[in-house]
């Protein structure tokens, strides 16, 4: 890949919005970005192999848990910084960002809040140092949208518990250390459980052949009679809700993402106009090209400001699952359109690894569909709004 020369849009001068914390976590997340992902990124998703060594780098900038308080491992950051960080390395990779999701969102998360006191010191500060990586597992073969249905489940052994059933489209699966698990009681009520490589019964088969989100690595997770100690259920909390809070999290930092991911591909294809002559003169200077450009920042400065607004009513503890469910579909669905735009200013350069934009466009066909489609959140909306749930 060229080098990276990324400049962010700022169109309504968001920046003045922002405190000193904030532009401080921003500006050093892109430039951890500049100097240790851009440069080997493109190599790896060319690959199909996730880069084990940014995972220091990820845990020094704080990116395993930002919002988690420090006593944890944590960086006990805002919501806000936590977007900011989350728009940076997706800027650099949506599947670098996905590794983070799942280990701050849907591991770090639910052990720290439905977690008791003796899981939160056992697990958070090594997930948080990036000793250990972690996985979230919901959704099944047969289950997806509708994670409710799951049929894994666990029986009380009485001195431990059995679990069986297998795991799906699971993040970070192939090397993890821990899985959350969420699985069915005997009674039916769905439980989180922490799950430890090396228990017996317990196998993570990678998912080959992607051509999304290449450089984060995909599995399944698969129990076969595994015994699980009784103090790694998660007691706090229970019911489908337990695992759709930890959703709430990671989709609110993916809203952000999306925006990093739309941005590089903006920056590119303007750069690109500005050179590239045809007709002689550049193509910029066509009016179809500016349309495009002209949509893009609007489009950019739209989801900055939705997101913005977002951010402060997650830190008033305000912000309802709707809400959430609403950022993550538009920016999504916004960047998917800019990179596709993106990509055609380029003509065929735009489908190599020269530039970032096919790569961008590639991981976002995935972003649309993980954590809830894009169907799934229009409909989580036009509930919201009738108060009538159009699921089934
Ligand atoms: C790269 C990748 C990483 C992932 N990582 C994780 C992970 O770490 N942990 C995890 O648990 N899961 C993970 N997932 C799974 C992801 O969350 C699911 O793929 C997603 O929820 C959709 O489920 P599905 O693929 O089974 O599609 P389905 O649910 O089968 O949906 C297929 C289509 O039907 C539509 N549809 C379904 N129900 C309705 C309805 N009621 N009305 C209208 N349309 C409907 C959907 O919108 C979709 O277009 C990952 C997926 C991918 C691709």
């Amino acid at each position: 890949m060229r080098p990276d020369l990324f400049e962010a849009p700022d169109y309504y001068l968001l920046d003045e919005l922002l405190t000193e914390e904030h532009k401080l976590v921003r500006d050093a997340t892109r430039d951890w970005v500049k100097r240790d992902v851009s440069p080997i990124i493109e190599d790896y998703a060319q690959k199909a192999a996730f880069p084990t060594q940014i995972v220091k780098g990820l845990a020094e900038i704080g990116a395993f848990g930002p919002y988690i308080p420090t006593e944890y491992g944590g960086a006990g950051l805002d919501q806000i910084s936590y977007g900011l960080m989350m728009q940076e390395i997706e800027r650099g990779d949506s599947g670098v960002r996905s590794t983070c999701s799942v280990q701050s969102s849907l591991v770090m998360y639910p052990i720290y809040a439905y977690g008791n006191e003796e899981q939160r010191q056992k697990y958070l500060p090594k997930l948080a140092s990036g000793e250990w990586l972690g996985s979230f597992g919901l959704t099944e073969p047969n289950f997806g949208s509708n994670p409710g249905g799951m049929v894994t489940n666990f029986k009380d052994m009485g001195d431990h518990y059995l679990l069986n059933g297998a795991k799906m489209w699971i993040s970070n699966a192939p090397f993890c250390d821990v899985a959350v698990v969420w699985a069915k009681n005997e009674e039916g009520r769905i439980h989180g459980l922490i799950v430890e490589r090396g228990m017996e019964g317990f196998t993570t088969p990678e998912t080959h052949n992607k051509w999304s989100l290449r450089a984060s690595a995909t599995g399944e997770l698969v129990f076969d009679n595994v015994k699980v100690p009784k103090e790694n259920l998660l007691p706090n909390k229970s019911g489908l809700g337990a695992p759709l809070g930890c959703l709430d999290s990671a989709r609110y930092g993916i809203a952000w993402g999306a925006i990093g991911a739309a941005m590089d591909c903006y920056d590119t294809a303007l750069r690109y106009s500005k050179e590239r002559v045809q007709f002689d003169k550049p193509i910029g200077g066509f009016q179809l090209q500016q349309k495009k450009l002209a949509e893009m920042i609007t489009e950019i400065t739209k989801a900055q400001l939705l997101t913005f607004r977002l951010g402060q009513l997650k830190n008033e503890g305000r912000a309802t699952t709707a809400q959430i469910s609403m950022a993550k579909r538009n920016n999504v669905d916004m960047a998917l359109t800019i990179a596709r735009d993106a990509r055609q200013m380029l003509g065929g350069m735009g489908i190599t690894g020269d530039y970032p934009i096919m790569r961008h466009m590639m991981n976002l066909e995935s972003v649309v569909t993980y954590e809830g489609t894009h169907d799934i959140h229009l409909l989580i909306t036009g509930m919201d709004v009738t108060g009538i749930p159009a699921f089934k």
